[in-house]
């Protein structure tokens, strides 16, 4: 199969992908999260191909996303929560995906078989143009099962080339980061995945949320994944990450103390670190993720990406504060490094 890359704000290549859609076929489109990868959210067929083209396992449930709230209450089980018209009132359109009951209309192959369905309003314009003209589509990150969110077209041609029809390039994801996911059937609500719309401001909109203790550390061995998508490996690059926090000098201190160690084992070592900290590191191979939590965020899953272009095998990187967006940023990280960190405060050899 030819893989097509067109212009996402030309109306011409939104109606393409439209009429693929409603042919029962898939394509990725942009978002100001990441890229998807879409299915028209009521034909089960075309789902199926969604999780052929990434190899995603059949249990990981995808998001369905909507363009107006009047496409809503046909794919949930009676009146949407008053939850739900508070923070859609707030946050949509924009990075919030939330769980709600689902309706007999949307299939078992969306839902992973689970009696919930994520809804989301994405806020990026390609996007809601080509809902508004093919329907709710239902739709996962356009990466390959197990890499980091393609936030470019560039990185869902690396990945599905050969594997989709068309691809829609909307440049740059502006966030960069998956939505936030927050169960609204438990109460109080739960936040099972921090991105873009905090946990804090949730708290705000809605008085009370929980964050799922599955957030910033690794599921149990008996425990169930209440967001199926966290129980697998992913964000990963293939060298081996280490999380490095505490304070800004010891944290450069003992990343170049280990970075050095690697590289005299042989590794190939690279460091990811915020743009202001590049003099502490030498002449060392340092990825600079900009300044501030947001725009380390935005370059996070492109890093890692280029963490297997230059092959590298020994990645160490800066710990942001886990609070906003810096929360979503340290969850994506610490999946990355199968939450391994090193405390740059404590003495030598502690974790
Ligand atoms: P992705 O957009 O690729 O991150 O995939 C969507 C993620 O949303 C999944 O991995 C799940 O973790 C989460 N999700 C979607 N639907 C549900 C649901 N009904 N219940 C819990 N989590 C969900
Ligand atoms: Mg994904």
């Amino acid at each position: 199969m030819q893989t097509e890359v067109l212009d996402a704000y030309d109306p011409e290549a939104i109606a393409k992908a439209a009429a693929i859609l409603k042919d029962g076929g898939i394509v990725a489109f942009p978002t100001e999260t990441v890229y998807g990868l879409g299915a028209l959210a009521t034909n089960p067929d075309a789902v199926k191909k969604i999780f052929e083209a990434k190899d995603r396992p059949g249990d990981n449930p995808l998001i369905v996303h909507v363009a107006a709230l009047d496409m809503i209450p046909p794919l949930v089980e009676g009146t949407p929560p008053l939850d739900m018209n508070l923070l859609a009132d707030e946050y949509w359109p924009g990075p919030l995906s939330m769980i709600m009951p689902r309706s007999r209309r949307v299939p078992d192959e969306v839902t992973a078989g689970l009696d919930t369905v994520a809804i989301r309003m994405p806020s990026n314009i390609a996007a809601l143009s080509l809902i508004k003209e093919a329907g709710p589509i239902a739709a996962p990150s356009a990466n390959r099962s197990g890499r980091p969110s393609p936030t470019t077209a560039k990185h869902v041609l690396d990945d599905m080339d050969g594997r989709i029809p068309l691809i829609l390039d909307g440049g740059p994801c502006r966030v960069g980061l998956e939505s936030t996911v927050v169960d609204l059937t438990s109460t109080p609500a739960r936040i099972l995945r921090p991105g873009g719309v905090s946990p804090e401001a949730i708290m705000r909109t809605i008085g009370e949320a929980e964050v799922d203790g599955s957030v910033l550390r690794p599921l149990g061995e008996d425990e169930v994944a209440r967001s199926p998508g966290m129980k697998y490996r992913h964000y990963a690059p293939e060298g081996q990450v280490t999380i490095v926090k505490g304070a800004r000098k010891r944290v450069a201190a003992r990343i170049c103390a280990m970075y050095d160690e690697a590289v005299k084992a042989g590794l190939k070592g690279a460091i990811l670190a915020a743009s202001g900290n590049r003099a502490l590191y030498g002449d060392r191979t340092v990825r600079l993720l900009g300044n501030g939590a947001a725009e380390q965020s935005h370059e996070l899953f492109a890093a890692l990406r280029e963490m297997d272009d230059i092959g590298a095998q020994a990645i160490f990187s800066e710990a942001l504060e886990a609070k906003d967006i810096g929360l979503a940023f340290m969850n994506r990280l610490g999946r990355a490094a199968s939450f391994r960190t090193v405390d740059a405060n404590a003495k030598e050899g502690k974790a």
